[in-house]
């Protein structure tokens, strides 16, 4: 009875409390945050936010030699991340450097017509579109689309206007300070956790679910910092990103222009990629993707950057490998449909757990095949498979929660070499540890044109020096003793066995 009566006394207080003083209720801190940013007008009449000379770090990008591997976080330079709240377009341009990779990469989500359509730039690469799917980011964020979504203004205003005027603050901590918090909605109707500092009133953070497209759906939060003043706004200057509990992204950037006009260039589409720009805008789901055939019952399935390998069965397919986006994913069954119309992928092989070889997995599963995994690579990939992906929801995700459940593809582990045999072709499998990039990377060997496939170590038809890597790989070739004539990269294209003998041969000494 005690307590009973406790909490109805609470409980009238908290009421009386939100109508007159005492802790403020959220919907008035939330307009505080919005005041002290510079006004709702102000910010209402934000279109364009460059973001730039940023440096900083980025994990999560899942190029561990062990799949249970510590991430070691990459830098970035250079990063200038730009949104157009106007036009729904926004941009991730950087330098990222892990170990002694390094990239200039830049992912645009821009329009053509009233389509949007994804401009991918990384080094050297021809320019290319797809649809804003098959766009995929090693900058701040996964994808420039989670920009529009989760940037300080969007964020700041859909607090002011969804946050409760009866629900009172709460006290809580976070990173040893405390703050005024509660809960409101994006938008598109997320939930938002909000944090505001008593002092500054300004947002401090705040906290959101995310659906990556490798970790699938997990709880993000977003710390701003540095606030200072750009263009007449109050805006943070540094914004440090954690996911699932784990460090992601964390930027200082040295400054903001607000509605500059010299920032539309930036969503200009590209003359070399304008062909492909038609294409993206026109069609469901687009990205580069050509069948190639490499030898008898052996094909290569080319898309712009990660590829995968094609061995056809009397009565299906297995394929090595789904990478990159769901959206490359989508486009590859599409392009093996049309190719083998009778034929259904009974397999997915994956050679290793890189995150930008395993894009695609999820949606095979959804396509109906059954995905195998070696056992080194199983603690990235079963948690990749059972992940929930809700907000875009993916193929997976729907047919999985759909009433009544939908069929598709489980994940199969084995460990050690696997052999698929039937009706005179083989697919071998042979997981070999290369700690200087993958342990294990699956070789892939495809009997009936002996041709041999991998990512990562070798690409082929170089036929100039390979390095360690290239001799690591001749080396296991060797001792699985394997009888190779034809090399297919999961980059590159198809090369010759001699040319591979070149490029694994030690480097002569110049001096
Ligand atoms: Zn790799």
């Amino acid at each position: 009875m005690r307590f009973r009566n406790r909490s109805i006394l609470l409980f009238i207080t908290a009421l009386w409390l939100g109508g007159c003083s005492g802790p403020p209720a959220l919907r008035t801190l939330a307009q505080d945050a919005v005041a002290a940013m510079g006004g709702a007008e102000k910010l209402q009449g934000v279109k364009t936010l460059a973001m730039k000379g940023g440096t900083g770090t980025r994990l999560r990008m899942g190029q561990m030699v062990k799949a249970t591997d510590q991430e070691n976080p990459a830098q970035l330079k250079d990063v200038v991340d730009i949104v157009d709240l106007g036009n729904g377009r926004a941009s991730l341009d950087y330098a990222l450097q892990l170990g002694g990779f390094m990239q200039h990469r830049h992912e645009i989500l821009t329009k053509k017509g009233d389509k949007s359509i994804g401009i991918e730039i990384v080094g050297t690469r021809p320019i290319i579109a797809t649809t804003p799917g098959g766009l995929f980011s090693w900058g701040t964020q996964n994808s420039p689309e989670f920009l529009l979504r989760r940037n300080v203004v969007t964020i700041a205003l859909s607090a002011a206007e969804s946050a409760s005027d009866r629900q009172p603050a709460i006290d809580k901590e976070l990173n040893g300070k405390m703050y005024k918090y509660g809960t409101a909605q994006t938008k598109s109707g997320e939930d938002l956790g909000l944090y505001f500092d008593p002092q500054t009133r300004l947002l401090a953070a705040y906290e959101v679910i995310d659906t990556e497209s490798i970790l699938g759906d997990v709880p993000a939060q977003y710390i701003l910092s540095d606030y200072k003043t750009a263009d007449g706004l109050t805006l943070p200057h540094h914004i440090t990103v954690r996911k699932g509990g784990k460090d992601y992204s964390d930027v200082q950037f040295v400054s903001i222009a607000v509605n500059d006009p010299a920032t539309e260039q930036v969503f200009a589409i590209p003359d070399s990629a304008a062909e492909e720009a038609d294409k993206a805008a026109a069609g469901d789901e687009y990205s580069p993707m050509k069948i190639v055939k490499v030898g008898n019952g052996v094909y290569h399935a080319v898309g712009y950057s990660h590829h995968t390998l094609i061995v056809e069965f009397p009565q299906w397919l297995a394929l090595v490998d789904s990478p990159y986006t769901e959206t490359q994913a989508k486009v590859l069954f599409r392009a093996i449909q049309e190719q083998f119309p009778t034929k259904p992928v009974k397999f997915v092989a994956v050679s290793h757990h890189h995150y930008d070889h395993i894009g695609g997995v999820r949606t095979s599963a959804a396509m109906g095949a059954t995905i195998l995994v070696e056992k080194g690579n199983e603690p990235v990939l079963r948690p990749l498979l059972e992940a929930r992906h809700t907000h875009p929801q993916d193929e997976l995700d729907k047919r999985r929660n759909s009433q009544p459940a939908q069929q598709a593809g489980a994940i199969e582990v084995y460990e050690g070499k696997k052999i698929i045999s039937e009706g005179g072709q083989s697919l071998e499998l042979y997981p070999v540890s290369f700690p200087e990039h993958v342990d294990p990377m699956v070789l892939a060997y495809a009997s009936s044109a002996r041709a041999l496939f991998q990512p990562d170590l070798y690409t082929p038809p170089a036929a100039a020096n390979g390095g360690p890597p290239a001799q690591h790989l001749l080396q296991a070739l060797k001792q699985l003793n394997l009888r190779v004539d034809t090399m297919v990269g999961g980059h590159g294209g198809i090369g010759t066995f001699a040319d591979f003998l070149k490029a694994a041969a030690p480097a002569a000494s110049s001096n």
